[in-house]
């Protein structure tokens, strides 16, 4: 395994870091707590040092912290848990959710703490007339919090001023090679690094929509590369990269300003198969042709990137029972593959077969989802643009009326 250094206390963390959030379950987010301490097992012993939970993510910090127990693995771990501040409105709040999340991790800290999903440094500013300075300065004299960080999903515009709020040790962003602009981006990063912050990458795949997901004319072109020997380094020495996802991640990894970059990995397969891409994709690790076949990527998956879901599930669930990322994961599927292959996922995603109809014709445009999306996405009108691809017309809409029943 690869370990960078975290610039700010000198630990040292494995490049790849588990993403907990997408670990599987029989209900929405909750994971299976055996698959959970299967992964995690594997993953430690592949050299993986840091797991990433959150206090929102249904039933994950019980998981993590039972696996950790089980398998005796705490010490060998940095732990990282999120603060759900929106939910904190009196400063006891503060000490109510830690201790909690203590509780469901059974431990006595959390190595790395941030500020979950903040979105403009105005969220900061009411934290901190609720005295979150104090109570943060409190729990690092304690050792019950040992890094401060924030997870972020805002503007570029407002990340340097978030970034300057606070004497923070380290950020999470963001970043991927079809978003270099998006949210904190590149300049992100770079601001973030320049001041002596660790910097954390997440959604590094996009949840799989840079993996398997991939349109298949820019898969087309991944594999090309690796026909010609542009996927292999041969001209001046790059890592081999075997799959979408391997240049996905070894993209991020190239950038020396990357501390970790945390992968939602939910299998013992993904782990593997990431955990040698890390052992190689060193900083400045691609080639001047492999940054050019990306380059290639991007272009083609902006041309089929209708919706920039992620598949996170923090919109959901729906009062009105419509499957939002599975529509989006249809509608965009219909565009990077085919109109047909799209279809045909959204009504499996719809569950229209199994009686429980979450068509997108269900919406009724209350709003409650897009208040808690963090790629801010337009929710009720792109469903809208879903109903007019996948039930136009009069079949539609007899769909939808059956869907109501
Ligand atoms: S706006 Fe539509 S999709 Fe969103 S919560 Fe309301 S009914 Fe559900
Ligand atoms: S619509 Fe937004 S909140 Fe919902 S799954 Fe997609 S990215 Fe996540």
């Amino acid at each position: 395994m690869q370990y960078r250094v975290n610039p700010r206390n000198g630990e040292r963390i494995s490049a790849l870091g588990l993403g907990c959030m997408r670990m599987p379950g029989a209900a929405l987010g909750r994971p299976d707590a055996r698959a959970a301490r299967e992964l995690i097992a594997r993953a430690v012993e592949l050299g993986v040092n840091y797991l990433d939970t959150a206090y929102l993510y249904p039933g994950n910090e019980a998981a993590v912290g039972a696996a950790l127990e089980d398998l005796g693995l705490r010490d060998r771990v940095l732990v990282a848990t999120k603060l759900p501040h929106a939910s904190v409105k009196r400063p006891e709040d503060f000490d109510r959710f830690f201790d909690e999340q203590l509780r469901r991790l059974r431990t006595d800290r959390v190595d790395y703490y941030l500020m979950h999903n903040v979105t403009s440094p105005a969220q900061w500013e009411r934290l901190r007339a609720l005295g979150v300075e104090a109570w943060v300065a409190r729990q690092k004299a304690a050792g019950r919090i040992g890094q401060i960080g924030f997870s972020y999903h805002g503007s570029a515009g407002d990340f340097p001023v978030l970034l300057d709020a606070f004497d923070w040790d380290f950020c999470q962003i963001q970043y991927n090679y079809a978003g270099e602009t998006y949210q904190a981006g590149t300049a992100g990063l770079k601001a973030a690094a320049a001041r002596g912050m660790a910097v954390f990458v997440m959604e590094p795949l996009l949840g799989g929509r840079l993996a398997d997901k991939l349109p298949v004319r820019a898969q087309r072109i991944f594999t090309e590369a690796a026909q010609t020997g542009g996927a292999a380094g041969s001209v001046d020495a790059g890592p081999a990269l075997a799959t979408p996802a391997a240049w996905g991640l070894a993209w991020v990894w190239d950038h020396p300003e990357v501390t970790m970059l945390l992968s939602g990995m939910g299998s013992l397969s993904q782990i593997e198969q990431n955990a040698q891409v890390a052992d190689r994709a060193l900083p400045g690790c691609l080639t001047p042709r492999q940054h050019e076949v990306v380059a290639r990527v991007v272009e083609e998956f902006a041309r089929t990137n209708r919706v920039p879901c992620t598949g996170c599930n923090y919109c959901m669930p729906c009062p009105h029972g419509v499957n939002i990322p599975g529509c989006f994961s249809a509608y965009n599927a219909s565009f990077a593959h085919s109109w047909f292959t799209g279809l045909s996922q959204y009504f499996t995603a719809s569950a229209v077969r199994t009686g429980s109809p979450k068509l997108a014709s269900n919406c009724v445009k209350c709003g409650a989802c897009a208040r808690k999306c963090p790629q801010h996405i337009a929710i009720p009108e792109e469903l809208e643009a879903v109903c007019r691809r996948f039930q136009p017309g009069p079949v539609g809409w007899m769909l939808g009326l059956l869907s109501r029943r």
